[in-house]
């Protein structure tokens, strides 16, 4: 098969973390019989140092009509006094709402290998971390009606909670849809029994929970998943919630993981156009030294061959080479300890590259 893929590379490590994650894409093609195209955009503080925008629409435009778009990350001191809508970050919730992307994917896994990088107990995390965050994006309050007005107790601020059927459905079904090829397990968070808006995204799940049989269904209030998340980690598979909730959480699971150099995420909408991310940013205290870690990209681009293409066995063949070559003991500085072999950010890629 042949692909089209936007790149934004963006700002700090970007670039080079995204030059790693392409040439492992490339050894996928190679072995699998694929062509990846790449076509590359700016967006972020480089967008704006060329074309005075953090997101042109020559990159809006490159980016809906590919196949999918990988991304590095944004941002840097040099923009940091820019205002708010002038920012590098504008370029991540321009394209995701240009795109209609509204699932947010964070994966949260522990691989055995990093295990003493968890900071749960042993005990806990014995029988392995594997939990998927769906999150919803664009809705909320996040996105909901804001403002200030005057009451009896002075000046006042408000965001509004607000979400439609539709809204709930699309992201309940991308839940289940994926719990469909993991363990068929979905936890829906939420507050039903304070919020009118979770009353409403409670229903909207049970319904849409009808269509999926084979899916075991339970639930739990945010402030209780919020615990159970770490005292039972082990007994999750998907979860499905909305975008302040999920935005929390996600976070909260990601911990579990040992460093932020190893968490990919994926944005999805309607089709199989997605955006393909590591969660984090665009480091400028190590960027241009070769010691960051790519294996957060790299994994983005195996989320992406299996979300967007349908590629499982291409994307498990990353995942499986990312986990020998971290059972062989090689790390980057961000996840290295005692015993193990250090590399830095091309050699971390040459060693998946080597197991693939
Ligand atoms: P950050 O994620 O860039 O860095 C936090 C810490 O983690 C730093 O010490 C960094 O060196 C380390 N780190 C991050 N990625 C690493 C990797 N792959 N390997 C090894 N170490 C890694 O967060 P920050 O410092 O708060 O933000 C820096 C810039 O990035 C800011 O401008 C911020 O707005 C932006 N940002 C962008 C995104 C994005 O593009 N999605 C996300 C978060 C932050």
């Amino acid at each position: 098969m042949n692909f089209n893929l936007a790149v934004v590379a963006g700002d700090g490590i970007g670039p080079e973390v995204m030059e790693q994650n392409i040439r492992v894409l490339d050894k996928i093609g190679e072995k699998f019989g694929h062509s990846f195209k790449y076509e590359h955009v700016l967006g972020g503080g480089c967008a704006i140092d060329k074309f005075g925008e953090p997101l042109p629409q020559h990159t809006i435009d490159v980016c809906k009509a590919s196949d999918s778009v990988l991304l590095g990350a944004v941002g840097g001191w040099q923009w940091d006094t820019l205002p708010g809508d002038k920012r590098p970050e504008r370029a991540l919730l321009g394209l995701r709402g240009a795109l209609g992307l509204y699932a947010n994917l964070r994966p949260a896994t522990l691989h055995e290998a990093l295990k003493d990088a968890c900071p749960l107990k042993p005990e806990l995390v014995a029988d392995g971390v594997d939990i998927m965050v769906v999150r919803e994006l664009t809705g909320g309050m996040y996105f909901g009606e804001k403002g200030r007005k005057q009451t009896e107790l002075g000046e006042a601020a408000y965001d509004v909670e607000q979400y439609s059927v539709k809204e709930v459905e699309r992201i309940t079904r991308t839940a289940f849809e994926i719990a469909r090829k993991r363990k068929k397990h979905v936890t829906n968070v939420d507050k039903q029994n304070v919020l009118e808006s979770s009353r409403l995204w409670r229903s909207v799940v049970l319904e849409v929970a009808k269509d999926y049989p084979d899916v075991e269904l339970d639930h739990l209030y945010v402030d209780n998943a919020s615990m159970q998340l770490i005292m039972r980690p082990t007994t999750f598979d998907v979860i499905v919630t909305g975008n302040i909730f999920g935005d929390i959480l996600s976070d909260e699971a990601s911990q579990m993981t040992g460093s932020i150099g190893m968490l990919p995420s994926a944005s999805l909408g309607e089709g199989s156009l997605g955006m393909y991310e590591p969660v984090h940013g665009s480091a400028p205290d190590i960027a241009g030294k070769n010691i960051a870690n790519p294996i957060a990209t790299i994994l983005s681009g195996a989320m992406m061959l299996k979300y967007s293409f349908g590629l499982q066995d291409e994307s498990k063949a990353i995942e499986d080479a990312v986990a020998k070559v971290l059972n062989n003991g090689y790390r980057t500085g961000d996840i290295m300890s005692e015993g193990m072999k250090q590399l830095g950010c091309k050699e971390m890629a040459d060693a998946i590259l080597a197991e693939i």
